[in-house]
């Protein structure tokens, strides 16, 4: 029964929608049964609602009743605690889109603005068991059979946008792709708040924001926010993938969840007199492909040609003209055979999105941390909250598996500032609230937040141990550089 076609055609397309494999296929699919259904999305505040309403169907209320649970928090006062509110995030990446489905949850309205047309990395997330939890509460299992099946703990950065792509629009999140944030526009006249967008997708009736959540990853802060550096020693890390072919002979190859030197060293100086390859940790996780994430020795890179001239700037070392992409292949290649005992048959690369080897190189020598979470700006007496989350809070170290779990709690915290705001707490005490949360971010880890995670919320109380909300205060947050900026 439960394998037949379905007949009505709405039920088709909630199918089409759920099992979507790219980004495009996901919105093309959306708004073919929205139109089918006749609810339009723009109606965000009884967008879900209509949809539950007009979608009689047995899969799509299994969705409903995971989503309904989470929606029925007290924390989100029955979708109203934001509901004057309109929310720009900027990246559809993991966090901002985990963000936008919180603030949809407030009642907000969101708009999630990517400059990217697809979701294409291969790359492998870490997930802490918190945020299995998480997602499998917003009806990931739903969209993903596949999500975290037995003991895995893991999930490929593509997939986890698109699970949240697809929460995040049937909350009734707008998300336009392709279209890249290139600043704010301050308010004139009557007009509040803008974004410049390239392309323009609102040439006539331009979107107003009075909160603008910034989640562009690594590479990106908004102007007002400024980044300390991290300086740790040397670390080069590569990811790789391999096509998974999913035969019972890769499924019998067992996965790495991290050996670190220190705990194994016997592993370590095999693969070195065996290969030359030397090496400080290895993780190896089976999803869509076979990814391989590692932390590489200078020395043997340089020895085995995969860096061509030694320089001790790390971002001289590892420049694109001073790195030999063939010697790299094979350095992955062979760490990757050798840590696998050779038991994975036909090892291929998986491809990037321009078609070559995906494999990759970086530099993990200097993280950044933002100064600051938050901030507000007040212009012609409009005011604008801001917030970072994600990597652009704090860049994670991959092979740590901080990343989503972190990003996660930020977009949780960021969510609970929001709220305030919504609630009409004032701006400066939101603010000092959001500082005292974000000092405790980068201590965060499964042993010191609280062990409870059924219960944890965008409440702060219900995932940190000890967490004092008033650990900087209100006349802190005017100190130079002011975080209320206001001209
Ligand atoms: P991201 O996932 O980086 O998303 C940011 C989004 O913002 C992107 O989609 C970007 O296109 C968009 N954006 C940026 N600027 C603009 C703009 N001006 N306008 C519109 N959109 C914009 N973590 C791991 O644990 N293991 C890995 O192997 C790993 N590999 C990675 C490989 C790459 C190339 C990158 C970039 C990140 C990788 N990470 C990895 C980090 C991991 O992806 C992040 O920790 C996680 O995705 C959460 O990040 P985020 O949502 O904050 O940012």
């Amino acid at each position: 029964m439960a394998n037949q076609e379905p007949t009505d055609p709405s039920h088709a397309l909630f199918d089409l929608f759920v099992t979507a494999e790219s980004c495009r296929d996901v919105q093309q699919h959306f708004s073919a049964l929205c139109e089918q259904l006749q609810v339009d999305p723009k109606d965000y505040r009884v967008f879900y609602s209509k949809l539950k309403e007009r979608l009689n169907y047995w899969k799509a209320k299994d969705l409903w009743k995971e989503i309904d649970k989470r929606a029925s928090h007290k924390d989100y006062q029955q979708r109203k605690a934001c509901a004057e509110n309109k929310c720009l995030v900027l990246g559809a990446g993991p966090c901002g889109l985990r963000a936008a489905v919180e603030l949809a949850l407030l009642g907000a309205q969101v708009l999630v603005v990517e400059k990217r047309a697809s979701f294409s990395r291969n790359n492998v997330l870490h997930l802490w068991p918190y945020t299995i939890y998480d997602l499998r509460g917003l009806g990931a299992k739903k969209l993903y059979g596949r999500l975290c099946t037995g003991t895995l703990d893991h999930i490929s950065i593509r997939q986890l946008q698109l699970i949240l792509l697809k929460v995040a629009l049937v909350l009734g999140v707008e998300v336009l792709t392709a279209v890249e944030f290139q600043g704010l526009e301050e308010p004139s006249g009557d007009k509040g708040w803008t974004a410049k967008l390239h392309p323009n997708p609102h040439p006539t009736l331009a979107f107003e924001f009075d909160v603008f959540i910034s989640a562009g990853g690594g590479s990106f802060l908004p102007d007002g926010f400024k980044q300390k550096e991290l300086r740790a020693t040397l670390a080069i890390g590569i990811t790789a993938n391999f096509t998974n072919r999913h035969t019972a002979a890769e499924a019998q190859v067992a996965e790495i969840s991290g050996v670190a030197r220190i705990y194994n060293q016997k592993f370590f100086h095999d693969l070195l007199t065996q290969t030359g390859i030397d090496l400080e940790n290895i993780v190896y996780y089976k999803d869509d492909t076979h990814y391989f994430v590692m932390t590489a020795k200078k020395e043997s890179l340089l020895k085995k040609g995969v860096i061509k001239q030694d320089y001790s700037d790390a971002e001289q070392l590892l420049a694109r003209e001073n790195v030999d992409h063939d010697a790299l292949w094979r350095y992955a290649y062979e760490a990757a055979n050798f840590s696998t005992n050779r038991q994975l048959p036909e090892l291929e690369f998986a491809t990037n999105p321009a078609g070559r080897p995906d494999v990759a190189m970086f530099d993990f020598t200097c993280m950044h941390r933002a100064e600051h979470a938050s901030l507000v700006r007040e212009r012609r007496g409009k005011k604008l909250l801001m917030g970072l989350v994600g990597d652009s809070l704090v860049e994670p170290f991959w092979p740590l598996g901080t990343g989503i779990a972190r990003g996660f709690f930020a977009a949780f915290d960021t969510a609970w500032m929001v709220r305030s705001w919504g609630l009409g707490i004032p701006c400066l005490q939101v603010l000092a609230e959001r500082e005292s949360i974000y000092q405790l971010l980068s201590q965060t880890d499964p042993g010191n937040t609280k062990n409870n995670y059924t219960s944890y919320s965008i409440r702060p109380s219900t995932r940190y141990r000890h967490v004092n909300l008033s650990a900087i205060q209100v006349h802190q947050v005017r100190l130079p550089p002011p975080l209320l900026n206001r001209i």
